[in-house]
């Protein structure tokens, strides 16, 4: 039957979300005449991963191919007539037909297509791993590490003619479509969020390292024998760097609340706040330097701390099957910026505190000279640090697939009289990562205008050839 072709038309091209519907219709031309049993028409969401290892020096590739979402519609016969016929074949003749189709994408509540098969070989690894067992929709996402190692969450509108003749090729066309879940039904890592007791993390990440303080050379030779032998000449002193979730965005998990969200299109100061906290206070330090006994005609300058540098990223960590587990790390940075600040430790505000941190990184010397309920903090400022959170794409999780976010802070500091003695205080904060979503959401009607990480190239579309779902 040459000449007889099908197309899929969309009316409604968009980012689809929950609960959108896809309207459109498959168009059938039919040059002479088409035998056909049937029109279907079908909405397909897949997972799939790829990637390639070598075993005892020869070369293995592997895919695993989950089904997220899959609607199959008969839209010929049309519905009036399947009701009253048990005719099996139908021959239409030559001409244009127009079948309409609609299609609702679900909410949270869907389990994976794959998952509700319960084929006997359907791997659930990452479920498993996250004691999780099922998956839900995940946003549409392309990410590839080389031409063989890819991964693709992919959303399509397909139809199939079937012919009645097992020797006439059924005709088929399929069209991609891109979907993103609402931000409050994304399905993501909960383990990814936990400590090692499987505890959910507290809405506070911390980093801590040691500034070097000590007496500069010209008040030591202003001392006495006595008063030299007395004092201390340095003291490693113990900064924490904090990162603070506000309660912007609280999740509702299986094991608590957790505000560790970040959403693309906000500044990250709505999303945090940051300070740096020391377990010594002026006069701790003071006394520890043996400051406070020095001689009046020394000139001791009050201990400082510089900051000089910041740095905050957003790494996408995924890990995908196939052949073998492969891992993916992108960096994208957010803010790189050189400070200029000088802060005297006497402007550090006394609070309670309970953490551990700063005690395990204290001379151990100064162990009862320092309070362990109390620190020493100091609340930085939006305008040193903030910027604004680009869209890198939801956190998911499916069986083959797994996307972890993490936020990325990295504060330069250094003693104030030993300013190219740099430190690096990294904090690295699991979080959950929302896409740009609400008012401010830009609107997509063309595949070049969507976020970067959605569009697959062309070839990534062909589902056809390759092995059922695993
Ligand atoms: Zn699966």
């Amino acid at each position: 039957m040459p000449g007889n072709s099908l197309l899929i038309h969309i009316d409604n091209p968009q980012l689809y979300t929950t609960g959108s519907t896809v309207r459109g219709c498959a168009e059938l031309l039919v040059e002479d005449k088409l035998d056909l049993e049937c029109l279907e028409v079908e909405l397909l969401g897949l997972a799939k991963s790829r990637n390639h290892t070598y075993v005892n020096g020869s070369y293995t590739a592997g895919e695993e191919k989950h089904r997220l979402l899959q609607i199959t519609t008969m839209v010929f016969p049309p519905p009036d007539v399947q009701d009253v016929t048990t005719s099996k074949n139908y021959t239409l003749t030559s001409g244009r037909y127009n079948y309409p189709f609609e299609f609702v994408f679900p909410g949270k509540e869907h389990v994976a297509k794959c998952v509700t098969d319960k084929k006997t070989f359907h791997s659930k690894y990452y479920l498993k791993k996250d004691k999780r067992d099922h998956a839900t929709l995940v946003g549409s996402f392309y990410q590839e590490e080389t031409s063989e190692d890819y991964f693709v969450i992919q959303y399509s509108i397909k139809g199939r003619v079937k012919t009645p003749s097992l020797f006439k090729f059924n005709i088929k066309q399929s069209v991609p479509i891109y979907f993103a879940p609402r931000n409050s039904e994304i399905f993501f890592s909960l383990l990814h969020l936990c400590d090692r007791s499987k505890n959910l993390l507290s809405d506070e990440n911390h980093a801590c390292q040691r500034v070097k303080y000590g007496i500069d050379s010209e008040v030591k030779e202003s001392k006495s024998f006595l008063k030299k032998l007395l004092s201390s000449n340095s003291v490693r002193v113990p900064f924490e760097l904090n990162v603070r979730f506000k309660e912007t965005s609280p999740i509702e998990t299986e094991k608590g609340i957790t505000n560790r969200v970040l959403e693309a299109g906000n500044r990250l100061s709505k999303h945090v706040d940051l300070d740096l906290s020391t377990s010594f206070s002026y006069s701790n330090l003071m006394d520890a330097l043996g400051m406070n006994r020095s001689d009046k005609k020394g000139i001791a300058h009050p201990p400082a701390i510089k900051l000089t540098h910041i740095k905050v990223k957003l790494i996408s960590k995924v890990r995908f099957l196939g052949a073998t587990e492969t891992y993916s790390t992108l960096k994208f940075d957010l803010l790189n910026q050189p400070l200029d600040l000088q802060i005297n430790l006497s402007d550090f505000e006394k609070v309670d505190y309970n953490g551990p941190h700063l005690v395990n990184y204290s001379p151990s010397k100064y162990a009862d000279k320092l309070d362990k309920r109390v620190c020493y903090r100091l609340s930085l400022e939006p305008s040193w640090w903030d910027c604004y959170v680009n869209d890198i794409g939801q956190s998911f999780l499916t069986c083959n697939i797994r996307k972890n976010v993490e936020l990325y802070i990295r504060l330069t500091i250094a003693c104030a009289d030993n300013p190219e003695k740099e430190i690096k205080i990294k904090n690295t904060a699991p979080i959950v990562f929302y896409r740009q979503e609400g008012s401010n959401e830009p609107s997509y009607h063309e595949e070049e205008q969507l976020p970067p990480y959605m569009p697959a190239p062309a070839v990534h579309d062909d589902d056809s050839k390759s092995s059922d779902t695993k």
